[in-house]
């Protein structure tokens, strides 16, 4: 595969016309990746099969992991799906625009390939002007997966686009660093209760607030065994820096004195050693690479760097990656420390 991929940078001057040609590119069957509020997504033609049989080939993702439908408007929604519960009506309602997605039961004229062969869809209304008036403009939704490659860390910044996809997409849209930096909080509204299938952008604590009964239907750990996965996603390994990772978990004094115990060790190893840690550890201790996850009462700090770090430190040729999971695990941190235990080779 080695097509020429278009860069656009977007600004307020050529904002219309670089929509325009994004929007064609995806009329036409092909795939562009865009910014959301959460990640760059990989965008096709959702109810095109061929163009998203292109996403499938251009991240190298496994074809029974269904992917993300994007609208614009509610119109859009009861195309696509059969019947929506009044609870799940409120949860939009909260939510939309926002990084929330809906697993709702499909109509069929979404094509087998973007729900993975399931008789659901899973279907979100980005909170991001590039992502809305794009697909305003094609006129269709737009399946969109992470715009990484499958298992790598996902892509908040259109440099990590062009790094995993440059010559396998059409074109990027470049909008800079995203405002969120983890994924969609996942809910299959299908039954009578919300089950949460992927912590993300949207805290669980809001959820329940809404629909107090919500249960959580996702484990942090990879998922073996086709009974316990209820979201196809859960059982592919996700998130991965190429350099071995290590997450160090427990209260903060705890996972300071663990990390330089490491440190030392690995020092006395010869090994180069890389810290993605929060403010209040890194003033404790110390490696030859450093990046910060901002303050562990803040973790939506986190969810901005998490993947920028992991890539960050993943091209220092570095030995090791250890990781400082003191961030607070309330709202957006339940979805740091999930993308942080699937991404680690070891947690401690
Ligand atoms: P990504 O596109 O990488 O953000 O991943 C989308 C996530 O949503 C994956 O974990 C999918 O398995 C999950 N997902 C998408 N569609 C469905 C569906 N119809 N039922 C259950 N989970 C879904
Ligand atoms: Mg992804």
């Amino acid at each position: 595969m080695n097509i020429t991929t278009e860069v656009f940078r977007i600004d307020s001057i050529n904002f219309e016309e670089t929509i325009k040609k994004a929007a064609l590119i995806l009329k036409k069957g092909g795939i562009v990746a865009f910014p959301t509020e959460t990640v760059y997504g990989l965008g096709a033609d959702a109810l095109n099969p061929e163009a998203v049989r292109k996403i499938f080939r251009a991240k190298g993702r496994p074809a029974d992991n269904p992917l993300i439908v994007h609208i614009a408007s509610k119109e859009q929604l009861y195309k696509l799906v059969m019947e929506v519960p009044v609870y799940a009506t409120g949860l939009m309602d909260a939510f939309w625009p926002g990084p929330l997605t809906l697993v709702l039961k499909r109509k069929n004229v979404v094509p087998d390939i973007t729900t993975g062969g399931l008789d659901t869809v899973a279907i979100r209304m980005p909170d991001n002007h590039i992502s809305l008036e794009l697909i305003r403009e094609a006129g269709t939704p737009i399946a969109a997966p992470s715009a990484n490659v499958s298992g790598r860390p996902s892509p908040t910044d259109a440099e990590h686009v062009i790094a995993d996809l440059a010559g396998r997409i059409n074109a990027v849209i470049d909008d800079g660093s995203v405002k969120i930096g983890v994924e969609s909080t996942v809910v299959d509204v299908t039954g009578d209760i919300p089950v949460i299938l992927r912590p993300g952008g949207i805290g669980i604590e809001d959820i329940r607030k809404l629909a107090g009964d919500a249960v959580i239907g996702y484990n942090d750990r990879l998922v073996g065994g086709e009974e316990a996965v209820r979201s196809p996603g859960m059982k592919y390994t996700h998130y991965s820096p190429q350099t071995e990772m290590v997450l160090v978990e427990g209260k903060g004094g705890e996972v300071s004195d663990k990390i330089s115990e490491l440190v030392a060790t690995g020092h006395e190893n010869g090994m180069l050693l890389g810290l993605l840690i929060t403010e209040e550890t890194a003033s404790h201790v110390s490696a030859d690479e450093m990046y910060s996850l901002g303050e562990r009462d803040k973790p939506e700090q986190a969810a901005r760097s998490l993947f920028t770090g992991l890539r960050w430190l993943d091209s220092r040729g570095l030995d090791v990656i250890i990781v400082d999971g003191s961030v607070k695990h309330e709202g957006i941190g339940a979805a740091v420390l999930n993308r942080l235990r699937k991404a680690a080779d070891r947690i401690i």
